[in-house]
């Protein structure tokens, strides 16, 4: 097997510089050699150079590449690369030579062979199937004669930034590496395109308008980077080079759009003030205003533009991420790691674009890394944020229960008081009740009763006797009435005095009360010294029987005044209804009275009865018949 060897010297000017310290390309030979170090480059600003004249140019007037990766930054000027590759060993030998900066618009390789001049016309200006390999990158397959050197050229002009990434490749080493480089990028676009198919049927489930800018925010995302990578152009549309430089502003765009709609309703930004939805808002129509302007200004001013803006937006999002994880809320927390992570990438590649930093492997792809972080880590806050949300409605939910129970238990309570006080008021409403009524009875009493004697007064009997004149009429029922009055009482009073005459009076009543049966008859004292006993079912013979006792008992009651027994005598007259007779009270009691005048006129201290007039004349005037016993 021949031995490998490749030498790689570069053209007359570098190759002296060169030849005492430069690397020995062999030992370089891993199965891919980075060309960088061995490029001399020229600028043509006028773009007005063609091959013949560039050939011609002495070496003096070229530059020595010195950066890891030619790099120009945005240019619009044309730029020359030259180098030499020299095969040392007989045999003629394959080689690829791969251009690894896909934007480039223009990429004319001139490679000058022994015998003759072979030209590659690349760049993503031209439809993609001309590519002599077809990648995603620029690959010119290369032969390089053996014992010979070969020249290349590279002619470079494009709107997008002018990176010239140049690798010379053994075509099996390529192979494995595309291998692996197809592996990865697959993976990387299958892990975005399923978290957004996901999370578009999470939104179409749950019809939450976070989910719906996570998943344009997530397609848009692996869509910037498959167009700044070439894999857009090689896959999506291949044969619209002019949409290719549209295509990264619009995805960025997007990317940006989708981000701060996401950031804006994801993190609530209305919490932290008017400012941060007002600044979200601004941001928003100045994206709109670019991708708009996009159509009509050149790629170059755009982009220009666009990676400032997308820098400032990144941490922006970093910013109110830890400004919300500082409110506390662990979907947050994720949101601003995530974000992190993105940012990383983001500012990575958009310093790199910018020529502050080199292109290497670890800034070719840290925005891919970094973005499938955040989009991991943003579809957990999706998650926590709902478990969130269900906690906090859950604590509302138990916040609400918890209040209807206290109303209602207030409202029993009061309820309860209502009763309590119902209950207590009714009691005390009965009580006074109960003490009226025995107030109004012991009020009755007292009006009915005579203060002195303790008998019933002339008022009460007016009210009984009336009663009982009609009840015993209706039953044919006899009753009689006495009317009794002191003898000589004026006459008594004189002699021993008024209050003697009280005491007299008082027991006389006594006298009385004893003289009659207790609770069927009724002793009232009826005015002064006159009495008047009422005797219900008592006939005219019962009546002088009472009439007499009362009379005896007085006669005999032996009242004592200064150790001395006054006599004390009283008259009587007796009333009483007859059978079948209807008589008014008055009537019956003024019989009584001309009974009672009689007995004092027949000599006092006896009974007379008065006798109804049975012929049906004037009952008064009729005969009075005395009686007196002993
Ligand atoms: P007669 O036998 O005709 O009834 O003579 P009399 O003196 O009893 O008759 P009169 O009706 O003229 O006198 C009644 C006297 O009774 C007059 C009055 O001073 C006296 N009197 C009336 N009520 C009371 C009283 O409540 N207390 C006292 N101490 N005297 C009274
Ligand atoms: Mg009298
Ligand atoms: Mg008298």
């Amino acid at each position: 097997m021949p031995v490998f060897a490749l030498l790689l010297i570069l053209l007359s000017g570098y190759c002296a510089a060169a030849s005492g310290s430069g690397p020995e390309p062999q030992s370089d030979l891993i199965g891919a050699l980075d060309l960088s170090e061995y490029i001399d480059y020229l600028e043509d600003a006028d773009n007005t150079l063609s091959l013949e004249e560039v050939v011609t140019i002495h070496s003096s007037n070229w530059k020595l590449n010195q950066s890891t990766t030619f790099t120009q930054g945005y240019s619009a000027s044309t730029w020359w690369l030259k180098l030499t590759l020299n095969n040392s060993d007989s045999a003629a030998q394959d080689r690829l030579l791969e251009i690894a900066y896909p934007g480039l618009d223009t990429v004319n390789v001139f490679i000058k062979h022994s015998h003759g001049l072979e030209t590659f016309r690349l760049g993503d200006a031209l439809p993609f199937d001309q590519r002599p390999i077809k990648s995603h990158t620029f690959i010119v397959p290369l032969q390089l004669d053996g014992n010979s050197a070969t020249d290349i050229y590279l002619q470079i002009r494009s709107k997008s930034a002018i990176q010239v990434p140049l690798t010379l490749w053994q075509p099996a080493a390529y192979l494995k590496h595309d291998r692996g480089e197809t592996l990865m990028q697959g993976f990387y676009y299958g892990v975005m395109i399923v978290m957004g198919i996901y999370n578009l049927f999470v939104y179409l489930a749950v019809r939450e308008k976070n989910f719906l800018y996570y998943v344009c925010f997530v397609f848009s995302i692996p869509l910037f980077i498959a167009s700044v990578k070439g894999f857009s152009f090689e896959y999506l549309w291949p044969n619209h080079p002019n949409w290719n430089d549209q295509a990264i502003i619009w995805s960025l765009c997007f990317t940006i759009m989708f981000g701060a709609l996401f950031t804006e309703s994801f993190l609530k930004l209305e919490k932290l003030g008017n400012w941060a939805v007002v600044l979200f808002r601004v941001l928003l129509v100045m994206i709109t205003a670019i991708l708009l302007a996009s159509i009509v200004l050149p790629y170059r001013d755009v982009i220009t533009l666009l990676i400032p803006l997308t820098t400032f937006c990144c941490f922006l999002g970093l910013m109110f991420g830890l400004m919300m994880w500082n409110k506390g809320g662990l979907s947050a927390r994720y949101y601003t790691v995530g974000w992190a992570a993105f940012l990383t990438g983001g500012i990575t590649l958009g310093l790199n674009k910018l020529n502050l930093i080199p292109t290497n492997a670890l800034t070719e792809n840290t925005l891919q890394v970094g973005s499938s972080f955040e989009v991991v880590l943003l579809s957990f806050a999706l998650a926590e944020s709902i478990n969130e949300d269900r906690r906090l409605r859950s604590q509302a939910q138990q916040n609400a229960l918890e209040t209807e129970r206290n109303v209602r238990q207030a409202k029993e309570q009061a309820l309860h008081l209502q009763q309590q006080v119902a209950t207590e008021l009714e009691a005390r409403v009965r009580e006074r009740t109960q003490e009226l009524e025995v107030l109004n009875q012991q009020l009755a009493e007292i009006s009915d009763t005579d203060q002195l004697t303790g008998l019933k007064n002339r008022r009460y009997l007016n009210r009984v006797l009336d009663e009982e004149l009609i009840r015993c009429s209706r039953y044919r029922n006899p009753l009689s009435i006495i009317l009794l009055d002191v003898d000589h009482f004026k006459q008594f009073n004189d002699n021993y005095g008024h209050l003697v005459g009280d005491d007299c009076l008082k027991s006389v009543g006594s006298t009385l009360k004893e003289s009659i049966r207790n609770g069927v008859d009724c002793a009232t004292r009826y005015g002064g010294e006159e009495f008047c006993i009422m005797l219900p079912e008592t006939d005219v013979k019962g009546a002088l029987e009472v009439a007499e006792r009362i009379r005896t008992n007085i006669e005999n009651m032996a009242f004592l005044v200064k150790g001395e027994t006054v006599p004390v005598t009283v008259s009587l007259g007796i009333s009483a209804l007859l059978p079948n007779e209807q008589l008014k009270m008055d009537k019956l009691v003024k019989r009584a009275d001309e009974a009672l005048y009689a007995a004092k006129a027949a000599g006092r201290n006896r009974t007379m009865i008065a006798r109804a007039n049975q012929s049906g004349s004037d009952p008064l005037n009729t005969v009075v018949q005395h009686k007196k016993l002993n």
